[in-house]
């Protein structure tokens, strides 16, 4: 499964704030056997939620985007998903029932629009805060799941949709040698070459890291003792 991950909000173009969503939700995926094949960084303009979203339906198997869903002038994300799919956002049945019966929020005055969701979604409850997230489909029949900006919140609500991110399971094994990188080239083609792997090469201060990963556990562990007789490595 090949998925986009669209993470919006002017504070990561800015560099105010690390992009910590983004990362965690490939490792989620990659950890499922799905995989991250696109992140877009955009900043909270409806117009670019709503290109980034008409492109990502026509590449990958589903979507998921995250960004502002609360009251806040600056949380647009829903407004955007609600153009890109061409469903109007509206008070949501399953987010009323959900507040009426939730123990916090039932007796308090809620911002206009926290109960509105694009019409047709499947309500994801917050468990962390109280904006809801959203499963909705786009025009091209691709599941978009839109999820909240606060990482707490948008890992509590990741965790109840994980379950509709699969694939192949693949045997990931980490080498670190302290030799230069243009010195593995002849061993990286001959993996390459005779092992169903594929091969990352990471240089970092004193060597470089090397990922050997594939879906065939043996062959990844098979690649790996050949590389470890060839090369020194260290911890
Ligand atoms: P609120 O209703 O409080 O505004 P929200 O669901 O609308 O919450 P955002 O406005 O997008 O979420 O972001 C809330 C907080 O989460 C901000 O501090 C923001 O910097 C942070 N945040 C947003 N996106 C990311 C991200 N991709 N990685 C890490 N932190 C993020
Ligand atoms: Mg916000």
């Amino acid at each position: 499964m090949n998925i986009a991950i669209i993470t919006i909000g002017d504070e990561l173009l800015s560099g105010d704030t690390v992009n910590t969503n983004a990362t965690w939700i490939c490792a989620q995926l990659t950890n499922c056997g799905a995989s991250a094949s696109l992140v877009l960084v955009i900043p909270d303009v409806i117009d670019e939620i709503v290109s980034a979203i008409h492109e990502c339906q026509l590449k990958y198997d589903a979507i998921i985007i995250t960004g502002g869903l609360g009251p806040t002038h600056d949380d647009i994300t829903l407004e955007g998903v609600s153009k890109a799919v061409g469903q109007p956002l509206e008070p949501h049945e399953e987010v009323i029932k959900w507040i009426e019966n939730h123990p916090r929020y039932q007796n308090r005055k809620l911002s206009p629009g926290t109960m509105d969701l694009p019409l047709g979604s499947t309500m994801i409850p917050n468990t962390v805060g109280v904006a809801p997230g959203a499963i909705v489909t786009t025009n091209n029949k691709v599941s978009l799941y839109i999820l909240p900006g606060v990482p707490s919140e948008m890992k509590a609500m990741f965790e109840q949709i994980s379950h509709n991110f699969s694939g192949p399971i693949k045997t990931r094994i980490f080498v670190f040698t302290k030799i230069g990188e243009s010195r593995l080239v002849p061993h990286f083609d001959y993996l390459l070459d005779n092992f169903d792997v594929t091969i990352g090469s990471y240089p970092q201060k004193g060597g470089v890291k090397i990922r050997i990963e594939g879906v065939n556990t043996t062959q990844v562990e098979q690649a790996v003792s050949w590389l470890t007789a060839q090369i020194p490595t260290s911890e």
